[in-house]
C-alpha cells in the first residue's frame, strides 16, 4: 500500500510509525488481552499512558511544576469559550489580537461572557501578516491577552511573541511542538490534537497554576479546577486519542526533539516557498514573507480558472488537501510534523512542473 500525500489541514496526517505502533498494539494493549479503550480509564495500565502522555509533554516543552497539563473535550472552540469564563471577571476586560477566522470566533465567544476588546488587528488588509508587537495596545484592565499563534486559513505565523505585564493566552492548535517555545512567555497554551499533536478527540491545555481559580458558579466540566485538582479524570476522558497523543509525543522525542523538528520544519518550508518566490508571480503566496506560516502554505494562482486547473492536476496526481479553507478559497498546504519531507518536495516539484507546463 502507497500512503496518501496528505496535506490535509486538520485531522491530518499521523506519523507512519505511530499508526504502525497502534496496529501492534490493537487488539490486545500491552497483554492485557483487551484493547486500549477496552480498558476501565481507572486502570493501572491506563493511568500509566495518561500520566506518561503528561509527562512526555512536559518534557519536550520544557514545562515547569509552575504549570498544569490537562486534557479536555470539546476541541480548540470550547477553549474560546471556557478561557474567559476561567479568566475573565466583572471588573476586567479580554483583549485579543485578530489575526484570522480562529481569533475572530475566540472574540466573538468572550463577548458572550464579559468586556472584551482588540488589542490589534490585520483584519483590514486581510489578514496577510501578524501586527507588529509595538502595535498592540492592551486596556488597562485586561484579564489576559489572547494571540493564536498560527494562523491555519491565512497561513500567517508568529515568530516572536509579545512581552507584557497580564497572562497571555495562545491558541496553538496548529503549531503545537513544531519549534522549541519559552514557556516564560506564557500563561495558557491550548491546542486541539488533531494537527500537530495526535487524532481529534482530545485537547491540551497547560495553564499557569496561579491563573486556577475554584469558581464553584460554573458548571463543573468547564471549570478547569475540576480537571487540574482530578489529574483530568473526573470523568471518563477520550482514552483513545490520549493513547495515540502518546505515541506522537513517544515519535516526536525519537525523531530528536523540539529542536530536529524545527529544522526539518524550517527545510519542508522553505521547499514551498522558494517555489513561490521563483514563479514570478505564477503562484501569489497569501502571507506577507515575515509573516509566512511553517506549518500552513497559502498561495493563489493568477485566475480562479488556472486554480482550479492546478488543483484539479494535484489530486489526479495523488495530493490530498490542497484547496484552501472553504471561506476563503485558493490552495493551501499543510505541512505539519507529520508529513514527510519527500512529500512535500514531490508537491515542490509538481508545482514546477506544472508552472512549467502552463
Ligand atoms: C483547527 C483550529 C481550531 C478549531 O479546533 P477544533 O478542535 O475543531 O475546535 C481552533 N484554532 C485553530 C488555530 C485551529 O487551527
Amino acid at each position: 500500500m502507497k500512503r496518501a500525500l496528505n496535506f490535509n489541514a486538520g485531522p491530518a496526517a499521523l506519523p507512519q510509525a505511530v499508526l504502525e505502533k497502534a496496529e501492534k498494539n490493537w487488539l490486545n494493549f500491552n497483554n492485557s488481552g483487551m484493547a486500549i479503550m477496552e480498558l476501565s480509564h481507572r486502570s493501572k495500565e491506563y493511568e500509566a499512558v495518561h500520566n506518561q502522555a503528561i509527562t512526555s509533554l512536559r518534557k519536550l516543552l520544557s514545562i515547569s511544576d509552575d504549570f498544569e497539563v490537562i486534557f479536555l473535550q470539546g476541541g480548540a472552540s470550547l477553549q474560546f469559550s471556557m478561557i474567559p469564563m476561567n479568566l475573565l471577571s466583572e471588573e476586567s476586560t479580554a483583549n485579543y489580537v485578530l489575526t484570522g477566522s480562529w481569533s475572530d470566533k475566540a472574540l466573538k465567544e468572550a463577548n458572550k461572557i464579559g468586556k472584551t476588546a482588540v488589542a490589534a488587528s490585520t483584519k483590514e488588509g486581510g489578514y496577510h501578516s501578524i501586527p507588529n508587537l509595538s502595535d498592540i495596545k492592551v486596556t488597562e484592565d485586561a484579564a489576559y491577552l489572547h494571540i493564536t499563534s498560527n494562523n491555519t486559513i491565512y497561513g500567517t505565523q508568529w515568530h516572536q511573541f509579545p512581552d507584557v505585564a497580564i497572562p497571555v493566552v495562545a491558541d496553538m492548535s496548529s503549531d503545537i511542538l513544531s519549534r522549541p517555545l519559552n514557556m516564560d512567555q506564557f500563561d495558557l497554551i491550548y491546542a486541539g490534537a488533531q494537527k500537530n499533536l495526535g487524532p481529534s478527540g482530545v485537547t491540551v491545555v497547560i495553564i499557569r497554576k496561579e491563573l486556577i481559580k475554584d469558581n464553584g458558579k460554573l458548571p463543573t466540566m468547564l471549570n478547569y479546577h475540576t480537571y487540574s485538582s482530578n489529574n483530568s479524570l473526573y470523568n471518563t476522558p477520550p482514552t483513545l486519542a490520549i493513547y495515540l497523543l502518546s505515541l506522537v509525543l513517544e515519535w516526536v522525542e525519537e525523531t530528536g526533539g523540539l529542536e530536529a523538528i524545527q529544522k526539518e520544519n524550517t527545510e519542508k518550508a522553505h521547499a514551498l516557498y522558494a517555489e513561490i518566490d521563483e514563479s514570478n508571480g505564477f503562484y501569489i503566496g497569501h502571507a506577507e514573507k515575515n509573516s509566512r506560516s511553517q506549518m500552513n502554505v497559502t498561495f493563489n494562482l493568477a485566475s480562479e480558472q488556472l486554480s482550479a486547473k492546478f488543483l484539479a492536476e494535484a489530486k489526479h496526481a495523488g495530493f490530498v488537501g490542497l484547496n484552501g479553507h472553504r471561506s476563503v478559497g485558493g490552495c493551501r498546504a499543510s505541512i505539519y510534523n507529520a508529513v514527510p519531507k519527500e512529500h512535500v518536495h514531490e508537491l515542490a516539484s509538481f508545482m514546477k512542473n506544472f508552472r512549467l507546463n502552463n
